[in-house]
């Protein structure tokens, strides 16, 4: 399955919620890219700037992060890519890797949030930089401003979350990762899901779409 949206669609909390109900990998590209760049990896290094001024990485170093996946057998029995493709490039590629090594794509899902609800989210996403848990003003906000409920770490915003960067990845979700949704839709393997919602309503929604 494929997970479709612009930034703050909910797409990453939904895909981990699935993945875990169907037991199944979930897979998100942002979160390989921050971890190559924490490292400082090659892959880490060529990603950094593009990631901080919110444009994609290059398709090729993103087709090949993924191809390595397939290689080594980690998406046979079953995955959830949350954040690839985001270009025609990278669903053409996906899809010849997919036909190679038959597999079969089942569902590409789409989040649908209006842009201004995205900025509203991202403006007010927090996370604990130790336990990894995330909260939003003003909807879920930590008993103590700005310190994690569970491990009291002080909490942190990704820097790509700024809203002038929000912007910029809306911009670019919608010149370069629209377009897949038409190339997913002539598969017949679109479905759409309203993500406005609260989050455990969209995920009912997302079960009956899914299952
Ligand atoms: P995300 O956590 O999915 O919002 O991704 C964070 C950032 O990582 C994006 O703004 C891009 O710079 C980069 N990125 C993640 N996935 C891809 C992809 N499939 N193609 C290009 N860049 C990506």
């Amino acid at each position: 399955m494929i997970f479709l949206g612009p930034p703050g669609s909910g797409k990453g909390t939904q895909a981990v919620k699935l993945a875990k109900e169907l037991g199944i990998l979930h897979l998100s590209t942002g979160d390989l890219l921050r971890n190559a760049v924490k490292e400082g990896t090659d892959l880490g290094k060529q990603a950094k700037e593009y990631m901080e001024q919110g444009e994609l990485v290059p398709d090729h170093l993103l087709v090949e992060l993924i191809e390595s996946k397939v290689n080594a057998g980690e998406l046979s029995d079953g995955f959830i890519l949350d954040g690839f493709p985001r270009t025609v490039p990278q669903a053409e590629s996906l899809k010849e890797m997919f036909t190679k090594n038959g597999m079969t794509l089942e569902a590409t899902v789409l989040l649908q949030v209006s842009d201004e609800e995205v900025v509203r989210r991202l403006s007010g996403r927090w996370f604990c930089p130790v336990c990894q848990r995330t909260y939003s003003y003003p909807s879920n906000m930590p008993k103590v401003d700005g310190v994690c409920d569970d491990d009291k770490t002080k909490l942190q915003r990704r820097p790509d979350d700024e809203e002038s960067v929000v912007r910029n990845r809306l911009a670019v979700y919608k010149k370069q990762t629209q377009p897949i949704e038409d190339f997913y839709r002539k598969e017949s393997v679109l479905v759409e899901v309203a993500g406005e919602k609260s989050p455990l309503a969209v995920f009912d929604d997302l079960l009956k779409v899914v299952l």
